[in-house]
Formats: structure tokens, C-alpha cells, sequence
């Protein structure tokens, strides 16, 4: 360029000079022919100076503009290619938000929504209908607990904390969910204008994790309950087998009652622990004929001791049919007891006086179960919540919102419905509807106890039964009533009497779980060795809710003793497997 500028000006001060000797020689000689040849040619060299010059000017400007153009060309694509490259970042950035299935969403620090991808939007709850614009508040539709719990980690995230928490929220269809949050601050030259917010819906994975908690509580207290139920069994049947015993001898009166009462009560311990084994025993999915009566039978004696110290009446409306479905009987006890916790709850918030009425019905083809209650009912406008998991209005520590959710579960799994009718301030009815099964039970319940009649003698009957106390109670009962009877504590001892007692037993009654030959090999070895006795078999068992021995019992298909038992049923059944 330096050398370009002096060339240029050296050319034009050479030509000036010539200009200038060709007017000094024009001035001092015009007219004469050596001046005239010396002008014209100064006055060439100046002219093709001059033009020189022009050309060199033009060529350097072309050159020049030249590779101005190129370096400008240079830049423009370096520009283009960074706002291509920004914009193809940006676009994936997109895609993958767009991608990712939990909510993403970029709050200011008023908590309105900067951002959100396609999956926030769809969480209409949180977050306000799919088109509407940017700038609404992501508090919008919280309820008052749930926004400041919301509004406390939003300003934690601001001060640069990452917040996990969960939250509950309302569906689009009014439901009740629960979500997990995380909030993370995003810094931009080291201060935090936006939190980043990515959201979950948990709501199925918690009722899952709630009743699997449930299941495993229930699981853990079934072993610990059926251990004590065991227990106390054999001795309350022991206690009311000797009772009933002693009552075939004479006494007075005064006597004979307290004996009556001894042998009532043992029985009635009998009830509560073959109640708690029923529903500690909630880990099977096995369903079978269940009677809905015995159920509600069931159920209430569990919470009876209860309801009268809270001041309930509570009626038993029994249908005398005995409606029966094809169901879970621990389920559907668990399916009560929660409506039957839920109305002694609500009694609990009126003053007295306080009812409820468990009722059964046959309807058509299905058989419906009702606990009904004089509460305070339940608002209309929460009648489509209530069966949703997490709805609750009971305060903290109180209520989960899972017993009703819980509750429908079951019916809808068992093909059946469930609902509710209230008159709020005049209590509410809890209705379940299932498919009614027209079958008799599968195997013949005992026949009704009926008056000890005339001693029986030529009936032989063997018990077997490892519990000592009880076995001993059966045979001298028995034998006072005029039968044969032999004890052994196993299904190998009874098989090694059978091959020697010559005539065989008329009867054999058998305990199921035994220590040795247990009550299943025993009815596999007698059908095989002794196929005429296996159809004079009863079992008797304390708990005919454990999955194996319900098994064992449909399996076997005969009379079945439900320990402890009424020892004048026990003559009953006896009497009637000899007829037969
Ligand atoms: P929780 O009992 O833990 O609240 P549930 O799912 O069993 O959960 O019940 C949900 C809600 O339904 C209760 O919080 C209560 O508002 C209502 N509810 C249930 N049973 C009754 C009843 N018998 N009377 C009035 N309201 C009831």
C-alpha cells in the first residue's frame, strides 16, 4: 500500500514537471519549431504519465476491492457457519427435551414458567392448559399446602440449593396424584435468574409401593399372628373338649353352668384366634367360594372389643341365603375392615347416638356387601375422589387416601363395582356389588350340632392328632358317648393301627399339620393302602385360611372339623360318616 502511494505520487510529480518545462518552453520560444517539438513532447511524456498513473490507480483499487471482497466473503461464511452450529445445538437441545418423558420446565423467581417442554404442558395440572403462553405461574392450580411447599424449595433453588421433594396435585380429570420434583438453580455469569424444574408422576409407583408395604406388613404380622392363634388353639380346643366332656356326667345346675360358661368361652377364644389367622393370612391370591356372611361375621368380631368402647351399635343384617362369590376371602375381609375403619372414623366426628349396620343381599346375579353408618356423610363434590389413592380429608397421620383406593381394587379385580350414597349430615352406604357364584360350597360344611342322642357304641373312631392335651380330650369324650375310640400322634402311627386293628375304624378323625406324617401324605397313603377309610376321613384343622391346607382341604373333599370345635358337632359328624 506505502510503496502504491509513493509510486503514484512520484508519477504525478514527474508529470506536473514535464507540464510545467512545456509551458517555461512554450513561454520563452512559441514559435519556434525546436520549442514546439520539445512541448509536444513534454506534453506526451506528461499525458502517458498521467495515464500510467490512471491505470496503476485502477489496477491497485480492482486488486484492493478484490480481496476486500474475499475476506468479507471469509467472514460471512464463519458467521453463517456459527448461526448454523447455534442453532443445530439448539435444536437438539430441543429434540431432546421434546424427548425426555418427565416434565422439564424453566421457572422464573416468581415461579412463572420461562420454558417447558411437551410433556409439562400435558401435566395440565401443574401447569395450565396445552396453548397457553408462557409467563403463568406454576403455583397456578396447587392447593395452599402444596404451593407453599412449592414456593419454599423454588426459593431455596434461588439461592443456589438443588431441591428433591414430592407433591400432590389434581388430575385433569379431578383425581388426586402425587409428583417428584427436583429443582435445580441454572447460573448464568454467576447469579441465578432461572431454576430448572423436571417433574415426575409418581402416583402409580407409590400406591404400588403402598400396598406392597402393606402386603409386607400384613405378611410379617401374619407369621407372628398365626404362631400365637396356633397356640392358643389347641389349648382353648383342649379346654372346651374336657368341658364338654365333663358335661356329659352329672352335676347340679349350678355346676353344669359354670362348665357351660368354661367350655363357651373357650370357644369363643377359638373364634377370635381362627378370626385373626383369617386375616393375617392376606399373602395368597387363592380365591374360593366365599360366603359373604361369614365375612362380615369375621370381620366384626375383629373390631367388635372396639367399636363398644367408641360407643357404636353396630347391627349385622344377614342375608339368609347366604349370598356367596367366587372370591379372595382374605382380600375381601381387608375390602371391609378398611369400610368398616373408615365409618368408625367418621362416627368418631358426631356425637352419639352412633350406628352403623354391616348388611348383605342377594340382587339379581350379583351379591351385594353394605356398611352403612350414621356419620357425616360424604359432599357431593367429593364422592368421584374419595376412591382415588392419596385422597384424604382426615389430618396427617390419620388418613392415607389408600383404604378406599385399596377397596376398589379389590372389587374391580374380583369383577365386581363399588360406590357410595350419602345424604350429607345423614351418614353414608358403602355398597360393593360381585358377581354372585350359584355353587354350594365346595365341600360339605358340618352338619348343624344336634342334641347328643342315645350312645353309639360299635363305632370305632381313630384320632390323630400330635397335640397330647387335645387328643385326649376327643377320646375320653368319645368313649363316654359309648364309641371306640384309639389316639396316635401322627399319620405313620395311624397307618401302622389301621394294619393291625382288625375290624377297621368306622371313622378316622385327623389333624392337618403334624409333626412326622402330616395329614397330607397320610390322605395320600391311606387312599393308596386304604382306599375304603380315605372316604371315612374328617380333618380337623385351626386354620383353614392357610393356602396349603385350603388346598389340601377342597382337594380331599370331605368333612371338615374347624378346631375348636362344639365336641356334639364332632359326634354329629362322625355319626353321619358311619351312616353314609
Ligand atoms: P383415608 O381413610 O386414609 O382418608 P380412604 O381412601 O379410606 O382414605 O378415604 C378417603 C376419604 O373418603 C376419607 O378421607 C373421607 O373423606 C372419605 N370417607 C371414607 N369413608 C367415609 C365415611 N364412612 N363417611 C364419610 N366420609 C368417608
Amino acid at each position: 500500500m506505502l510503496l502504491r502511494g509513493r509510486l503514484s505520487r512520484s508519477l504525478f510529480a514527474t508529470s506536473a514537471l514535464s507540464l510545467a518545462a512545456a509551458v517555461v518552453a512554450y513561454l520563452i520560444a512559441p514559435h519556434e519549431l525546436w520549442s514546439r517539438a520539445l512541448i509536444a513532447g513534454l506534453l506526451v511524456i506528461a499525458g502517458g504519465l498521467l495515464g500510467l498513473q490512471v491505470v496503476s490507480t485502477l489496477r491497485a483499487d480492482r486488486r484492493y476491492a478484490t480481496l476486500l471482497e474475499r475476506e468479507v466473503a471469509a467472514q460471512t461464511r464463519s458467521l453463517m457457519d456459527s448461526l448454523a452450529a447455534t442453532a443445530a445445538a439448539e435444536h437438539n437441545v430441543r429434540s431432546l427435551m421434546e424427548a425426555v418423558p418427565d416434565a422439564i420446565v424453566v421457572l422464573d423467581p416468581e415461579g412463572r414458567v420461562l420454558d417447558q417442554n411437551p410433556s409439562a404442558r400435558a401435566m395440565v395440572a401443574v401447569h395450565p392448559p396445552p396453548g397457553t403462553p408462557p409467563g403463568h405461574s406454576a403455583f397456578e392450580s396447587l392447593d395452599r399446602h402444596a404451593a407453599a411447599h412449592v414456593r419454599t424449595n423454588l426459593d431455596a433453588a434461588f439461592r443456589g440449593e438443588v431441591r428433591r421433594f414430592e407433591v400432590p396435585f389434581t388430575h385433569t380429570d379431578g383425581g388426586m396424584g402425587m409428583r417428584s420434583v427436583i429443582y435445580a438453580p441454572v447460573r448464568e455469569g454467576g447469579k441465578i435468574r432461572k431454576v430448572l424444574a423436571l417433574v415426575r408422576d409418581v402416583s402409580e409407583q407409590r400406591r404400588t409401593d403402598a400396598q406392597l408395604q402393606q402386603a409386607e406388613k400384613l405378611a410379617a404380622m401374619g407369621q407372628l399372628v398365626s404362631g400365637v392363634a396356633h397356640e392358643i388353639n389347641n389349648p382353648a380346643a383342649i379346654i372346651s373338649g374336657f368341658a364338654e366332656t365333663l358335661l356329659l356326667g352329672d352335676m347340679d345346675e349350678e355346676q353344669r353352668d359354670m362348665v357351660r360358661m368354661i367350655r363357651d368361652e373357650a370357644q369363643r377364644i377359638g373364634r377370635i384366634t381362627s378370626n385373626l389367622l383369617a386375616f393375617a393370612r392376606s399373602g395368597g391370591k387363592e380365591r374360593g367360594l366365599v360366603d359373604l356372611n361369614d365375612i362380615v361375621q369375621r370381620t366384626f368380631a375383629l373390631r367388635s372389643y372396639y367399636l363398644t368402647t367408641l360407643n357404636i351399635l353396630v347391627k349385622l343384617d344377614l342375608d339368609p341365603d347366604s349370598p356367596r362369590t367366587w372370591a379372595n376371602g382374605s382380600e375381601m375381609q381387608q375390602l371391609l375392615l378398611n369400610l368398616l375403619i373408615n365409618a368408625e372414623q367418621a362416627l368418631l366426628t358426631v356425637p352419639p347416638p352412633r350406628s352403623i349396620v354391616l348388611r348383605t343381599r342377594t340382587v339379581d346375579q350379583n351379591v351385594l356387601l353394605q356398611c352403612v353408618d350414621t356419620g357425616p356423610g360424604v359432599a357431593p363434590e367429593l364422592r368421584s375422589k374419595i376412591f382415588d389413592p392419596f385422597f384424604t380429608t382426615k389430618p396427617e397421620g390419620v388418613g392415607t387416601g389408600l383404604g378406599l383406593s385399596i377397596c376398589y381394587g379389590i372389587a374391580r379385580d374380583h369383577g365386581g363395582s363399588i360406590w357410595v350414597d350419602s345424604t350429607p349430615g345423614a351418614g353414608a352406604t358403602f355398597t360393593v356389588s360381585l358377581p354372585r357364584d350359584p355353587r354350594a360350597a365346595p365341600r360339605p360344611a358340618a352338619p348343624p350340632p344336634e342334641p347328643a342322642t342315645a350312645p353309639a357304641p360299635h363305632l370305632k373312631v381313630l384320632v390323630v392328632d400330635d397335640e397330647v392335651g387335645l387328643r385326649h380330650a376327643v377320646v375320653s369324650f368319645l368313649e363316654r358317648r359309648g364309641f371306640a375310640a384309639l389316639g396316635v400322634g401322627d399319620g405313620r402311627e395311624a397307618l401302622e393301627t389301621l394294619g393291625r386293628e382288625s375290624p377297621p375304624p368306622d371313622v378316622i378323625v385327623t389333624d392337618v399339620r403334624m409333626p412326622g406324617m402330616g395329614g397330607r401324605e397320610f390322605l395320600a397313603r391311606l387312599r393308596a393302602e386304604h382306599p375304603q377309610l380315605a372316604r371315612r376321613l374328617v380333618f380337623s384343622t385351626g386354620d383353614t385360611f392357610a393356602p396349603e391346607t385350603a388346598a389340601l382341604l377342597q382337594e380331599a373333599g370331605g368333612a371338615v372339623l374347624v378346631k375348636p370345635f362344639d365336641f356334639s358337632q364332632l359326634e354329629t359328624v362322625i355319626r353321619a360318616i358311619a351312616a353314609a
